[in-house]
């Protein structure tokens, strides 16, 4: 992956930057952008190869989100829906057989893109808004610490990004920002309403990045399941991944109609 770097920012190199490795991430999870304390619990389900399906849980009756994310971002949908969040795309292969799953199911989601990643997939992006789907900016490439960048190269990497989502998109609507690895602050918050972005964090972390614990197979399914059957409540924005990730589409495959039958699903308006 090429990366076209700011003039002002010689460090973000494309050697230091590539965007949410698996294992990278699973290894070393930056605090600020760990999931919620609850999500950090012992999984109810270990990794194994079993093949066993989930057993679907009741929904979640605590109230509605309503807290603050980090920085002052945005927790919640303000609602009783659930927003299902895909980050890190466009990928042309988990992306489009995401599009196809959530045709199938009738479903509209949120695509949290990579601004480099648009520039290589423009049509990707098409699809993504041409089938009803809302876009958000996920940075231009992903930089773990871009909330120390200074104002110059945020400028340019917000508006970089934005503009490649438009060159795909004439005249998309791009009203969400999501910090990489979630790690907003009231800085980056304030970056992203000057963009007249709202800044999305989320209220549920899948965990599908944590392929190096349960692989990619029934077990990651199974631990993907239990944490969204468990911990999804009205209103909840449910943080998950598809780039480089089919196991992301298996397991929507069947959580998709659990999360159908139980809360009402929406892209973000
Ligand atoms: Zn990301």
């Amino acid at each position: 992956m090429r990366f076209v770097s700011a003039p002002s920012a010689p460090s973000a190199s494309p050697t230091t930057s590539e965007p949410v490795a698996p294992s990278a991430a699973a290894a070393s999870p930056s605090p600020s952008a760990s999931p919620s304390a609850k999500a950090k619990q012992t999984p109810s389900v270990k990794p194994s190869a079993s093949t066993k399906p989930p057993v679907a849980a009741p929904p979640r009756t605590r109230s509605p989100v309503t807290a603050p994310g980090p920085g002052g971002s945005i927790k919640g949908t303000g609602s009783d829906a659930v927003a299902l969040t895909f980050d890190d795309g466009p990928d042309p292969k988990s992306t489009n057989d995401l599009l196809d799953l959530l045709k199938e199911q009738g479903v509209k989601a949120t695509f949290c893109v990579v601004g480099s990643r648009v520039k290589t997939h423009p049509e990707v992006v098409r699809r993504i808004a041409a089938e009803g789907h809302t876009l958000c900016n996920h940075s231009w490439q992903h930089l773990q610490d871009l909330s120390e960048r200074d104002n110059g190269y945020l400028m340019w990497d917000l508006q970089s990004t934005n503009d490649a989502i438009r060159a795909a998109v004439p005249g998309a609507r791009i009203d969400y920002f999501r910090a990489p690895y979630g790690n907003f602050t009231p800085r980056l918050v304030e970056f992203a309403a000057r963009f007249t972005m709202k800044p999305i964090y989320w209220d549920v972390d899948d965990e599908c990045w944590k392929s190096s614990t349960y692989g990619v197979g029934p077990a990651m399914t199974n631990h993907m399941t239990t944490i969204v059957q468990r911990d999804t409540r009205p209103g909840s924005i449910i943080l998950s991944h598809e780039n480089l990730k089919p196991h992301t589409v298996a397991t929507y495959r069947s959580l998709l109609p659990w999360l159908k039958s139980h809360f009402r699903l929406v892209a973000l308006p």
